[in-house]
């Protein structure tokens, strides 16, 4: 594994970082990222699609205490909850439910109600991106289960990049993996997914914002159906 300066925010640098972790599995990803930024690192997990409960079993696996958060926008669904006390018990940790700073009463006094019908993109920044930023502050990296062929605004995913916004080094081991290898290492590994995901809908998020997929070809394809967006702004 590379061994790199600090700080890691030279494109050059990240070009020759990403070209020796495009040869490594993901597995070595997640040791090279817990061992260089052990209690530096965050990890982010939507408890919604399968990825990301590859990733937090991995990460696990090198670092016991690599805190987890999700982001809790009091829209998740019933099941994501549930999974989210599942995994506290499975895996014995804690996980760090990362909140807005409105109520979903107070962002109705102040915008409106049911937000997410006429201006979603306010409604992820208000209960989702601010509060990851503010969530991420005291981190120099952060480890995140985006892949590459799960959208086209995707598809160009670095595994290590430096994160502008959150300034920060912003690290995707899953980037190469496909839905099917997901799956794989799910089964395989008995990881916990959540429930819903073995009633049709492939991609998960809030439930005002999530519908099954309307196309076969497009897992994504049920998030925010009506509106042009595709993303909730976190990856952006
Ligand atoms: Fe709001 Fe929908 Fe974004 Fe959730 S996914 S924060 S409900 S717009």
């Amino acid at each position: 594994m590379p061994i790199v300066d600090h700080p890691l925010q030279d494109a050059t640098t990240f070009a020759t970082l990403n070209r020796q972790l495009e040869e490594r599995s993901a597995d070595e990803i997640v040791q090279w990222a817990t061992q260089e930024y052990r209690g530096q690192i965050a990890l982010t997990c939507s408890f919604g699609g399968p990825s990301g409960m590859v990733l937090l079993d991995l990460a696990l696996r090198h670092d016991r205490d690599i805190p987890v958060l999700v982001l809790d926008t009091s829209l998740l669904f019933p099941e994501t909850d549930a999974l989210v006390i599942a995994i506290e018990q499975h895996y014995g940790i804690s996980v760090q439910r990362v909140r807005p700073a409105l109520t979903l009463a107070q962002q109705a006094n102040l915008h409106g109600a049911e937000l997410y019908n006429h201006n979603p993109d306010l409604c992820c920044k208000i209960r989702k991106v601010e509060p990851l930023n503010q969530a991420l502050k005291p981190f120099g990296a952060w480890m995140t289960a985006l892949r590459r062929d799960q959208n086209p605004t995707r598809a160009n995913t670095p595994i290590a990049s430096w994160n502008e916004r959150q300034q920060l080094v912003k690290i995707c081991p899953l980037a190469q993996w496909t839905e099917r290898q997901t799956w794989s290492y799910l089964h395989a590994n008995g990881v916990p997914y959540n429930s819903l995901l073995d009633t049709g809908y492939t991609s998960l998020g809030c439930t005002p914002c999530t519908q099954r997929p309307l196309s076969a070809d497009d897992a994504r394809s049920g998030r925010w159906v009506g509106f042009a967006k595709t993303e909730c702004g976190l990856h952006l």
